[in-house]
């Protein structure tokens, strides 16, 4: 391992004496970005340094050798409207790597025994008509989302914050959190609506309840849902149709690929197995143990570590990084010989009342048509959320029984898979819940004025690849600005 010495007034010495040293700590898509940003910004003489706690980089991106390819087990696709992603991407030379899910096979819910198509129209699964999602819910449940109206409108007090499963139920019934905002938002965040903030999760909405709410104003929820809806709907008749971008890209060869790149391209030292135990300051700079000083510090690991890296230099921050619970997931990747029986879908989300073990199948080789060329087919089993973390305490013989049992309740078909890997995802996700943009902002002010240290991560702007990848870039544009080293 590399270790730094002490050198008495490091800042304070000109650049030239030595190469700047920068270290990010934790080598998941945020620290990889920061290190590739730090190195387009303090150009080639800088000593960039990337401390990984395991023996791999990558973090929640990894990519597994199936016998016919290489698949994604941790995300496997990001959002299409991410410009900023798509350009960092075709930046670093893998534009030809991009590729777009089938047009033609949307995912599904498994509603009373059946696959039916998502409905169209909700926003993240919250209706404005009883009549978008009554194929889901049920008749009941949708006469009771149109009889909203004819109740007790509600009231909203402008910056209060409830779980978005509260706000549902309450307004349009329990049904709809359970089949139709659990699936589509558990999906995203492996949490249940109920253990979601409206504000972290769904802020367009947050934002409209707050003016309608201005001045103890009543109102109806389906009237603001449909608000967001028609201002969706008119945005998008503004765009050609062939401007719009796709709405989600993968990688033929799987995420490894743009991590591969970025670490290449970021020139960084890569310290494996080198969990980063306390940052402190003096006047050399930064001490991290184990690796020794640095000039400025990136903290781009999950944010329970974060905390404790930043208890003795930033309290409230580490305060409020200490507050952010983590959800656990399991992914069992499975390949079979043939795509019979098989759904001609993407996937299918499945709700708290599904009779599944399992909480979402992706078809991955429906769904990506480079998949499907390599023949056979290939399903992904997501299993565990933020109340049931125990499926990964389950053993590999176990989750894979769950999967092939519910594979057979969702398709009819017993299938037995040619091989199968089962990933665990321990603290996958950080739960987006009630108040939480609120503690991210006081971390956020707490650290911005330490000089030479930066925050990154999912933690901090949504769990999206494409954000936490921005994360890092905005964080070692922070370091080089306030350090004065733009290149
Ligand atoms: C199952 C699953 C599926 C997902 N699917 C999608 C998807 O399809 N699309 C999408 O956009 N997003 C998806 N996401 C979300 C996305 O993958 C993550 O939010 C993102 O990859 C997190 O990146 P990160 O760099 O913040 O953290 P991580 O990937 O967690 O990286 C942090 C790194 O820090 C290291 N570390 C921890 N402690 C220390 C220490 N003390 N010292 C040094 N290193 C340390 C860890 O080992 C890890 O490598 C998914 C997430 C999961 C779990």
């Amino acid at each position: 391992m590399t270790r730094f010495t002490s050198s008495p007034g490091v800042n304070n010495r000109s650049q030239a004496d030595r190469p700047i040293r920068v270290a990010v700590v934790g080598g998941g898509i945020a620290g990889v970005t920061a290190a590739w940003e730090l190195r387009k910004r303090l150009g080639p003489e800088a000593h960039i340094l990337i401390a990984e706690a395991y023996d791999r980089l990558g973090g929640k991106l990894k990519t597994v050798n199936f016998a016919n390819g290489p698949v994604d087990m941790g995300a496997e696709a990001f959002m299409g409207l991410r410009q900023d992603f798509v350009d960092l991407v075709r930046e670093v030379g893998l534009g030809d790597q991009l590729r777009t899910p089938s047009s033609d096979r949307p995912s599904g819910f498994f509603v009373d025994g059946k696959l039916v198509d998502i409905p169209r129209g909700t926003l993240m699964g919250i209706p404005a008509t009883g009549a978008s999602v009554a194929e889901v819910v049920g008749p009941e449940a949708a006469a009771r989302i149109d009889a909203e109206r004819s109740g007790a409108p509600m009231t909203w007090e402008p910056g209060q914050d409830v779980s978005v499963g509260q706000l549902v139920e309450a307004r349009l019934g329990r049904v709809v959190v359970d089949r139709m905002v659990t699936p589509l938002l558990g999906g995203v965040y492996s949490t249940a609506a109920d253990d979601l903030g409206v504000r972290a999760t769904i802020p367009q909405l947050a934002e409209v309840l707050d003016e309608r709410g201005a001045g103890g104003a009543e109102f109806y929820l389906i009237d603001v849902v449909q608000q967001l809806l028609d201002q969706r709907a008119a945005k998008a008749a503004h765009t050609d149709a062939g401007a719009r971008p796709p709405m989600f890209y993968g990688f033929e060869s799987g995420y490894r690929r743009l991590i591969d790149a970025l670490r290449a391209q970021s020139g960084a030292e890569v310290l494996y197995n080198t969990g980063v135990e306390s940052i402190g300051r003096n006047n050399d700079g930064w001490y991290l143990e184990p690796i020794g000083f640095v000039d400025a510090v990136i903290l781009a690991a999950p944010a329970p570590t974060t905390s404790v890296l930043l208890q003795d230099v930033a309290p409230v921050a580490a305060e409020a990084m200490r507050s952010i619970d983590l959800a656990s997931s399991v992914v069992v990747g499975m390949r079979f010989a043939s795509a019979y029986g098989i759904p001609e879908r993407s996937g299918v989300l499945l709700g708290p009342d599904a009779p599944t073990e399992a909480k979402a199948f992706t078809f991955s080789s429906r769904k990506w048509p480079h998949l499907e060329q390599r023949g056979g087919a290939f399903v992904r089993a997501s299993f565990g959320t933020f109340r049931d973390p125990w499926y990964v305490e389950a053993d590999d013989r176990a989750l894979v029984a769950y999967a092939l049992d519910d594979l057979e309740k969702i398709t009819g078909e017993r299938k037995k898979p040619e091989e199968y890997f089962v990933q665990r995802w321990w603290g996958g996700i950080p739960r987006y819940g009630v108040g939480y943009m609120e503690r991210i902002n006081e971390a956020f002010q707490d650290v911005r004025d330490i000089r030479g240290l930066a925050l990154a991560g999912s933690m901090l702007s949504g769990v999206g690849v494409p954000a936490t990848a921005a994360t890092g870039r905005a964080a070692a544009a922070e370091i080089a600005e306030e350090m004065g080293w733009n290149n």
